[in-house]
């Protein structure tokens, strides 16, 4: 969550100054990318299908609460979050789209669905009973596992839930969804298998007179793969954050990365001088070397062990960030750069003069993709909007 606080107010801080200068390290977020994101998509879609953007994990660490906002004004219809905190963060954006909790909810949080008006997920005649148990009215999806082996009803299952759960009276199915996607060594065929599990258990139904509102299975691969997976509505995440996750783009979607920067300062710069002892030996210390000290370290989703060949960007050059990584602070080699200040920017991801620090490039050198470093930002980063 973005830093909240009437001290740099009262300091007379700009918010955007204040908020990098409270913690020494922050994220950019370009909302701007967001926004395009979203209208690529629209853009590809048919109007009747509906956009559920999938804002779990934080919005993908962009915020969920500000990418809410900017996907609310360019007209999303809902929302879908995993967590009650992600939801609570939307609503208190004073945002009153519907919200979709994916699994990982328990019926002792009831009340509070109840008083957000949130739209429940259910897998099972246990968890459809719980709920019921606990709140007067209940807003629901029916989710089915169409061959992911995650949460949902098998689609044996699924026909039979979803019948039952119509036929409740303060039950009201506003849809039936499942994830779509692959596990790994998946044939090119699953995506296509899966689709026709849906349509089995939509046909099963709709033979008993019963079509909930909405059938919506296609996240981030399926919405650029297989156009013909849209039903009513599509729930994709990575999309918005400008991440296609597929090669093949059948839609052929220019998305944008919403994440810029990541960025901190200079805390501390010296040269090493005899009276600190023989340097130590393999960190890649030199004698007569100057010393810089960076405000982020692996508890600010930095890798714990610092990836061989990390590199930052200080005043537009590159210098090697030396092992081992803090919890907070790092090292720098900043003999290359004698123009080195306490309080420089230090760009870790991003721009800085004519270099650049691509997505690809830290994803890779941190062991994970694209999307694996979004899941990595941490909650108690600032988010400095663009
Ligand atoms: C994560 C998730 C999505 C979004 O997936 P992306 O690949 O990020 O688009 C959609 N639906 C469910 C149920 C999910 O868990």
């Amino acid at each position: 969550m973005t830093v909240k606080t009437d001290v740099p107010r009262l300091l007379g801080f700009s918010r955007r100054m204040s908020e990098a200068s409270l913690r020494g390290s922050w994220y950019g977020i370009d909302l701007g990318a967001i926004r395009h994101n979203y209208r690529e998509l629209r853009s590809h879609l048919p109007s009747r299908v509906k956009v559920y953007a999938c804002l779990k994990r934080n919005g993908y660490g962009c915020g969920a609460a500000s990418v809410a906002a900017a996907l609310a004004s360019e007209g999303v219809h809902a929302f879908a979050v995993a967590s009650l905190l992600d939801a609570i963060a939307i609503r208190n954006e004073g945002i009153k789209r519907p919200i979709l909790l994916y699994p990982g909810a328990l019926p002792d949080i009831a009340p509070a669905v109840e008083a957000l008006d949130l739209t429940v997920t259910v897998s099972s005649m246990e968890e459809l009973n719980l709920w019921r148990g606990a709140m007067r009215k209940i807003h629901a999806f029916i989710k089915v596992d169409l061959g992911f082996f995650r949460a949902g009803a098998t689609p044996l299952e699924a026909a039979r839930l979803t019948a039952f759960a119509t036929a409740c009276p303060n039950v009201n199915v506003e849809g039936i969804y499942a994830h779509m996607s692959e596990l790994p060594l998946a044939a090119p065929s699953d995506a296509d298998d899966q689709f026709l599990r849906m349509r089995a258990v939509l046909a099963q139904l709709e033979n008993q007179g019963i079509r909930p509102p909405i059938a919506m299975m296609s996240s981030t691969e399926g919405v650029i793969e297989h156009p013909h997976m849209d039903l009513d509505a599509v729930d994709p995440g990575a999309l918005l954050v400008g991440l296609p996750e597929t090669n093949v783009q059948r839609r052929q979607m220019r998305l944008r990365p919403a994440l810029k920067t990541i960025g901190s300062h200079l805390v501390a710069v010296k040269r090493l001088d005899a009276s600190l002892g023989r340097v130590p030996a393999g960190l890649g210390f030199h004698d007569g070397m100057v010393l810089g000290v960076i405000g982020i370290g692996w508890g600010d989703g930095f890798p714990r062990k610092v990836p061989r060949g990390a590199t930052a960007l200080v005043r537009g050059q590159r210098v090697p960030i030396l092992p081992p990584a803090h919890l907070e602070h790092m090292r720098v080699d900043l003999t290359d750069v004698p123009g080195a200040r306490f309080g420089d920017p230090v760009i870790l991801l991003g721009n800085e003069g004519d270099h650049e620090i691509t997505l690809n490039e830290i994803a890779s050198l941190w062991g994970t993709d694209a999307v694996g470093l979004y899941g990595s930002l941490r909650d108690h980063m600032p988010r400095i909007y663009t």
